[in-house]
């Protein structure tokens, strides 16, 4: 699949992570993680932490798939409003999806604490604001239940949204533990420290292409026809995961995105928070210095001709909704890319064992919250593997779908 094209931010802004070991010559493990972007290098470290061997296995470059396109804004807030999803799920289980995604925020910057090297994690407030009237009436709805179950919340009325970061619009929701980080850095800085300091294999440049049910566990296939065996798999192969998955479960879309050439401090908003909007699909804004970086303007279709064919229509559109919103910021275009994108039809990942596949977990973190999903899913492989009930698979597991 043709994860994204243009030119990804952070492909320039990094050294490539060159590491190069394709396998070729049949091999045997307990434990294959499959990808090895943000999603596959928590999981490893989960699995690395708890003295659990195990093998990863990517047919790109290291981490160079949808986690290198990522805009990477951290939040507890999932793309379904809570006042929503509490409409399509039980309340109980909506609240602890929210609760997760607030827990994986803090547990991603302890993840990065403990091995030393920081992937530009850093915390910044989050404002999300009413597009227009109907926008103001959910975020006072939100407002109400965040609120009931102590979620971080404040309520910001048109005037202190104005004063604070000038921005015009009815009113806002804001809180202040929210964060922002460069998913190619951690992903490539997790997976190298793994392979230095503990038992971690990765083989790059190798494609499973099927697999199939063993007495023992699974025997894959990959693309330069060697095999490997294992006891157990887990799926981290993002957006491309279908081909392991016996019914799709997300829909595939497209999506863009645009930073600027370094502005001068002074044009940009007050703690440099990440802000977004009620508006359905969703305006989004981060910085990373002084540099801002802007994306949405979502398409329903994956086609990447198609996708590809709109950029330049697409930065266009972007470049004026942020004149509109800030129209002091001297915004100047320095480099735009577009990327596939997934949804749910509840907004939630998919992180769980298939009913009926007990040796094979999926580590799906499909929606906006993508990396904050990858923290759960990572904890949720490795409770798994130690036996330990996780009651998270309540809300994020396939039973919910009723197969
Ligand atoms: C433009 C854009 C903006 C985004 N913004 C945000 C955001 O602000 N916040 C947020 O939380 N999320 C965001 N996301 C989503 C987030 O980036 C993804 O959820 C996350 O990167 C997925 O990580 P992953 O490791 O699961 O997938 P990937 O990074 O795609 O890694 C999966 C890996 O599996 C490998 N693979 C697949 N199939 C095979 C196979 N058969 N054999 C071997 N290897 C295989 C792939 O090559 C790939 O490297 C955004 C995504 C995009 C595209």
């Amino acid at each position: 699949m043709d994860l994204y094209s243009g030119l990804p931010y952070w492909i320039a802004k990094n050294p490539l992570y060159n590491y190069f070991n394709p396998l070729e010559s049949d091999y045997n493990t307990d434990i294959v993680i499959i990808g090895s972007g943000i999603t596959g290098a928590l999981v490893a470290h989960e699995l690395c932490t708890a003295g659990i061997k195990c093998t990863m296995i990517e047919k790109r470059s290291i981490s160079t798939g949808s986690s290198t396109a990522s805009t990477a804004l951290l939040q507890y807030e999932i793309d379904t409003p809570l006042s929503e999803l509490v409409k399509m799920i039980e309340e109980d289980l909506a609240v602890k999806a929210y609760e997760s995604c607030l827990q994986s925020i803090n547990d991603l910057e302890k993840v990065f604490k403990s091995i030393g090297l920081n992937p530009d994690f850093e915390r910044v407030p989050s404002v999300y604001y009413a597009t227009n009237h109907k926008g103001h009436k959910l975020i006072e709805k939100e407002y109400v239940i965040r609120t009931k179950y102590h979620l971080p919340v404040n309520y910001l009325s048109k005037k202190e949204l104005n004063d604070k970061y000038g921005i015009k619009a009815p009113g806002a929701l804001e809180n202040n533990v929210s964060a922002q980080i460069d998913a190619y850095k951690a992903a490539t800085h997790l997976i190298d420290y793994h392979i230095k300091n503990s038992d971690l294999d990765v083989f790059s440049h190798t494609e499973i292409i099927t697999y199939q049910k063993t007495a023992s566990g699974y025997e894959l296939q990959t693309a330069n026809y060697s095999k490997i065996n294992c006891k157990y798999l887990i799926i981290a192969a993002g957006f491309e995961a279908g081909r392991f998955l016996p019914k799709q479960v997300m829909k595939l879309t497209s999506t863009y995105a645009i930073i600027s050439q370094p502005v001068d401090e002074k044009f940009i908003w007050a703690d440099k928070s990440l802000i977004w909007e009620t508006k359905e699909p969703y305006l989004y804004i981060r910085t990373d210095k002084n540099r801002i970086i802007a994306g949405g303007e979502d398409e329903d279709f994956k086609d990447p001709v198609l996708r590809d064919k709109l950029l330049r229509r697409k930065v266009g559109i972007l470049e004026k909704k942020i004149k509109k919103l800030f129209p002091k910021i001297p915004f100047k275009t320095e480099m735009a890319w577009c990327g596939t994108f997934s949804s749910t039809d509840d907004g939630l990942p998919y992180i769980g064992n298939w009913p009926g596949k007990d040796d094979m977990f999926y580590a799906l973190g499909y929606g906006g919250n993508g990396i904050t999903f990858s923290m759960v899913a990572a904890q949720m492989a490795r409770n798994k593997l130690e036996g330990k009930k996780d009651s998270r698979e309540e809300v994020f597991g396939f039973e919910r779908m009723n197969i």
